[in-house]
């Protein structure tokens, strides 16, 4: 070990007094805000070190930003549990730990039965000095042509496999979850079948198949 000025130790873990969790580099934390009325803190641990003796255990983390605390603010297509992985890096102490919590890749949360409160997801890195994402571009949907947002009802039309929100569709959220099959306007109109067809309950008819 080194000699002289006493060299700071790096830990495997650290375990969260409260909760006995247990945290190591890699796993990703709520840490407390220093505004009491702000949600906490997300970041993702790198290191974790401690004096020579075990003692001042700090922890090298990422931080993760929310939406509104990106510089272009919360777009609608935004997840409410959706955080950007940033290039900030930042050094505290393991006190201000308040739990462990799960940051999901985009798909993965999607497929989630239940979204619990520790879950979140990522789809974007995002640079804290300049603003922008990584990947600075994504998928868009619908007639409305906006990126996913997961926290949205979609069906999908069964022609062009492309998604849409009932409303952007003329149908209300209950009549998309009751739905079994659905072709989008374009899709509906390709069909010669249905060429003639403009009235409302038809066209209804034909998407539940
Ligand atoms: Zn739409
Ligand atoms: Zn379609």
């Amino acid at each position: 070990m080194a000699r002289g000025r006493p060299a700071r130790r790096i830990l495997d873990s650290y375990t969260v007094k409260h909760c006995s969790k247990i945290v190591r580099p890699g796993d990703c934390v709520l840490m407390r805000p220093s505004d009491s009325s702000k949600p906490s803190y997300v970041a993702r641990v790198e290191k974790i070190d401690s004096d020579s003796r075990g003692g001042n255990v700090r922890v090298h983390v990422r931080w993760y930003y929310r939406p509104e605390e990106s510089i272009g603010g919360r777009r609608q297509f935004h997840g409410s549990k959706e955080l950007f992985l940033s290039d900030h890096l930042d050094v505290q102490s393991a006190d201000t730990i308040e739990g462990k919590c799960t940051v999901h890749s985009f798909k993965g949360y999607t497929k989630l039965d239940a979204v619990g409160n520790e879950d979140y997801f990522c789809r974007f890195e995002y640079n804290s000095s300049n603003g922008a994402f990584n990947p600075d571009r994504v998928a868009v949907y619908c007639k409305c042509e906006m990126p996913y947002n997961p926290d949205d009802l979609m069906v999908q039309c069964e022609g062009c496999t492309d998604w849409f929100h009932p409303t952007c569709v003329e149908m209300t959220p209950e009549e998309a979850q009751r739905i079994d099959h659905f072709y989008c306007y374009n899709c509906a109109a390709e069909d010669p079948g249905e060429l003639h067809v403009s009235d409302g309950k038809v066209d209804k008819k034909r998407r539940r198949g």
